[in-house]
């Protein structure tokens, strides 16, 4: 049997503890082969890692979501730092900024990125990037010669062509997620033609988004496979070739996974 898919971007941490083991099962029962768990609060990062450290095949990002930018404070990087030695934990995020709720104040959304991004360059990870209706700031961000090295993971992507040419351009992944089955996300399938192969990455972003046929239902990692079927029917290869690709392309990307 070909390797199946990862769900680069699943939120388990947010499910009911008995959910997470069943979905984990159902995921693996249709071949999915990896799960990263991306962190809201740093409050999470203790049940993130345990749930990690009891299935193999699950890793984690840790960090600070820009809708919860506001509650970073000074110690946080150094709280980060040391819980990031786990070595379970394969990335720092997820972070960015997010102007469309803006449940958190832009300064302290900047904060948090930045010190978060500093920090993964110091440690040598990878970042989990999150960025909507922010994308003149974030390519400034990526732009500052202070990042210069950065490697990151742009999930759900849906920036736009413009964005993402300048995204690839610089070397960055990006995720996609349920969006590119959406009948009206022609604008989110459009990027796909320019992604080359070697970095794309495939995720659910569990509980959101979930994929059609299930689409207004609870997202679960198994969907992952509608996701992955959607790129390679969009790419005109076979579905284990994506699930080949976009799990080289992980292990690439994070290889703490690898270790
Ligand atoms: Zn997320």
């Amino acid at each position: 049997m070909t390797p199946g898919p990862i769900d680069s971007h699943c939120h388990l941490q947010s499910l009911p503890p008995e959910e997470r083991e069943r979905s984990l099962d159902a995921a693996r029962e249709r071949g999915v082969r990896g799960f990263l768990v991306p962190a809201i609060r740093l409050e999470e990062a203790e049940d993130i890692l345990a749930l990690c450290h009891r299935h193999p095949d699950v890793w984690c990002a840790l960090g600070v979501h820009p809708h919860e930018a506001s509650t970073w404070k000074p110690g946080d990087r150094e709280r980060l730092a040391g819980l990031l030695a786990d070595p379970r934990a394969v990335a720092v995020g997820e972070c960015g900024l997010d102007f469309h709720y803006g449940f958190s104040p832009r300064d302290s959304q900047f904060r948090a990125v930045r010190e978060q991004w500093e920090l993964a360059l110091e440690l040598g990870l990878p970042v989990v990037v999150h960025n909507r209706d922010s994308n003149d700031e974030m390519l400034e961000l990526v732009r500052d010669p202070a990042f210069d090295g950065l490697a990151a993971d742009f999930h759900s992507f849906a920036g736009g062509l413009e964005m993402a040419r300048e995204l690839i351009g610089r070397g960055f992944y990006l995720g996609l997620s349920g969006m590119i089955t959406f009948p009206k996300a022609g604008n989110v399938r459009e990027v796909i033609p320019l992604l080359p192969a070697d970095r794309a990455l495939v995720e659910t972003d569990t509980p959101y988004l979930a994929p059609i046929p299930y689409r207004g239902k609870p997202n679960r990692p198994a969907y992952v496979v509608e996701v992955t079927r959607r790129l390679a029917e969009e790419t005109g290869v076979t579905i284990e070739e994506v699930a080949r690709q976009t799990g080289e392309n992980f292990f690439r990307l994070f290889p703490k996974a690898a270790a």
